[in-house]
């Protein structure tokens, strides 16, 4: 069953607060995308409901029944559209839940996904509660930024962040999870920076997956001489096949550029895209930059435009800006 990886100083904590019975009514967990808000949500619900002696067990039914998102005081509001505001009606059942006594356990747990997705009037709304909070109902909202959320909301609630991991227990777990991806794993760990969820949807989802395989492969031809019709014959519209395809592999070519661009100004900081420094040498060698950036400008320009631009033109574009052979 689910167990815990990292975020053990937030978990120590909580197993002492249960013990001497402090706990806030509300708290923020802050933390970047794929870094385990939820998961950390869960198991702080695991450690006020599981009854084993070692608490939180993960594998009691209660437990199960948290982690997987399926316990009846545990509620979750997730919220995974960026596009829309969490409606204000949603907030407001939730509110009107909270009063109601919980069924199994002897807390009632509240987990708000995308806090920040709240308007205003649905902050407000929760803010009344925090004020005055029914006994034992403990909220937690999760965000990527707390600043995104109402001073006076952020002022009557802990904050807690997930833990960063390090890049060895990031490349441990998807070595053992995605032994079929051996050839992306080193990019994995660079590009989730710390955070494991996001590393297990890069490579769970196909087309983000192809996106990293193809700019790996784009790049490595760049290291070479990079004509035109070698260059397109790897972003061909078979390999690009609409346009969200499109977005995705131009975000990653922007992570590759900027390495470039970064090596080439002499700073050695963290690299964002590539795993092998060497290689960032080579390209910097190889790659003028006035060509860099006409090369960044393109990219930029076709993830603008990507929703009304011509496919195959935009390709054609990128392979001109890239190539060694085409003379603007
Ligand atoms: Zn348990």
């Amino acid at each position: 069953m689910s167990f815990i990886i990292g975020n053990t100083k937030v978990l120590s904590d909580f197993k002492k607060a249960k013990e001497t019975g402090r706990l806030s009514h509300a708290y923020i967990i802050e933390g970047a995308e794929g870094s385990g808000r939820l998961t950390l949500a869960r198991a702080i619900a695991c450690t006020f409901s599981c009854h084993s002696e070692n608490a939180p067990c993960y594998s009691c039914d209660t437990c199960k029944k948290i982690m997987s998102g399926g316990h009846q005081d545990v509620r979750e509001l997730i919220h995974l559209d960026r596009a829309s505001p969490i409606k204000i009606d949603t907030v407001r059942e939730l509110i009107k839940e909270a009063y109601i006594k919980p069924g199994e356990s002897e807390r009632k747990i509240f987990i708000v996904e995308n806090a920040q997705q709240m308007g205003i009037p649905a902050q407000n709304a929760l803010l009344q509660v925090f004020e005055e909070p029914p006994k034992n109902v403990t909220f937690f909202l999760l965000t990527t930024n707390r600043n995104l959320l109402l001073p006076t909301l952020k002022s009557r609630a802990v904050t807690l962040k997930t833990e960063k991991l390090t890049d060895e227990t990031v490349a441990s777990e998807i070595e053992k999870r995605f032994p079929q991806h051996t050839g992306l794993w080193d990019e994995t760990v660079i590009l989730a920076d710390g955070a494991l969820g996001k590393a297990i949807s890069l490579l769970s989802e196909e087309k983000t997956s192809d996106s990293v395989t193809l700019t790996k492969e784009y790049f490595s031809k760049m290291k070479e001489y990079a004509s035109f019709s070698s260059l397109s014959m790897i972003l061909n519209q078979k390999s690009v096949p609409d346009r969200a395809s499109l977005f995705n592999l131009m975000t990653y070519f922007t992570l590759a550029l900027r390495d470039i661009l970064v090596y080439n100004s002499g700073y050695d900081g963290k690299l964002m895209f590539f795993a092998n420094r060497e290689t960032v040498r080579i390209l910097a060698d190889r790659m003028s930059e006035s060509k860099l950036m006409s090369a960044y400008d393109t990219v930029c320009t076709v993830i603008r435009d990507h929703a009304k631009i011509n496919l195959l033109s935009a390709l054609s574009e990128i392979n001109m800006a890239m190539c060694d052979d085409f003379q603007r």
